[in-house]
């Protein structure tokens, strides 16, 4: 292969796949986004490295084909999975277009990043057996289709949500859905400041207005499950996401040991 587009995974160096780190190692042109870790990049020792920021897509797309024409070793890493709200089929069409062999190889995407570090299962037997995933932030400035997603049980994740989080919630509210439903925002999740914020669909965005991006929205009673709630009571459960801080919100390590010691007690 000469292009490989490949998934970093959500932040943290070592969650990349062992395939994309040993292409990341063994490239000569390495294109990265920005919120690739310095540490992957620092493992291209033999690459040219080539920022994607100040790129617009289609020089991209040029800069890959010239690369890829040329037979080099070419490594495309994207944050979390290429194709998860990450433009990489665009990239491959222009691949294909100009007869240049590419693979891909998936990434950790944050849809189950996020949640996973954070204590908060996606899916829980008996309580949410649907995920919906959205982008808050679509390329036309499009609203969501609010409604539809009212309707639509099980858990709801958004990405690039955080900046219109008081639309969505407020809309998501209106359409139907409880608004004292369990929510939590995950801000930079895998990396060394990452931060859980939880409330309901009523106090989510005020609680999460101080967050840093990236952070991905996660609506449903999945929520109130990571913070130890039983999972059958649903009342209870929205009470208990609003009364406890989520142990994730505390440093990486400090979380892992509050969640144990709240086992242990339990
Ligand atoms: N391809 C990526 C998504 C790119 S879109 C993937 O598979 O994960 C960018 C959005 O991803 C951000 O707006 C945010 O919603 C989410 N995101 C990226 N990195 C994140 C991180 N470390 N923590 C939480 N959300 C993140």
């Amino acid at each position: 292969m000469t292009v490989a587009l490949v998934g970093a995974g959500p932040g943290d160096p070592e969650l990349i796949t062992v395939r994309g780190l040993r292409l990341v190692r063994e490239c000569e042109v390495l294109v990265v986004d920005r919120l690739v870790s310095a540490e992957l990049v620092a493992e291209a020792h033999r690459a040219t490295v080539v920022r994607r920021d100040p790129l617009g897509q289609e020089e991209v797309n040029e800069l890959l084909v010239r690369h890829g024409l040329r037979g080099r070793r070419v490594v495309r890493l994207k944050g979390g999975d290429p194709f998860v709200f990450g433009r990489g089929w665009e990239e491959i069409e222009a691949l294909d277009a100009a007869g240049v062999p590419w693979e891909v190889v998936p990434g950790v995407s944050n849809l189950v990043a996020a949640p996973g570090l954070a204590g908060i299962p996606l899916t829980h037997r008996g309580l949410s057996a649907e995920v919906t995933v959205v982008t808050g932030t679509s390329g036309g400035g499009a609203e969501l289709d609010y409604d539809r997603l009212a309707r639509t049980p099980g858990t709801l994740v958004v990405f690039m949500g955080l900046g219109r989080l008081p639309r969505i919630a407020a809309g998501l509210v209106a359409a139907g859905r409880p608004a004292d439903e369990p929510a939590a925002v995950v801000s930079r999740a895998s990396l060394p400041d990452q931060q859980v914020v939880t409330g309901t669909l009523a106090t989510i965005a005020a609680r999460a207005a101080v967050l840093p991006s990236p952070a991905l929205v996660v609506v449903g009673a999945v929520v109130a499950v990571g913070l130890g709630a039983h999972p059958g009571l649903d009342d209870a459960l929205r009470r208990h996401v609003e009364r406890e801080p989520h142990p994730a919100a505390l440093r990486h390590d400090e979380a892992r040991h509050a969640v144990l010691a709240r086992r242990d007690a339990a």
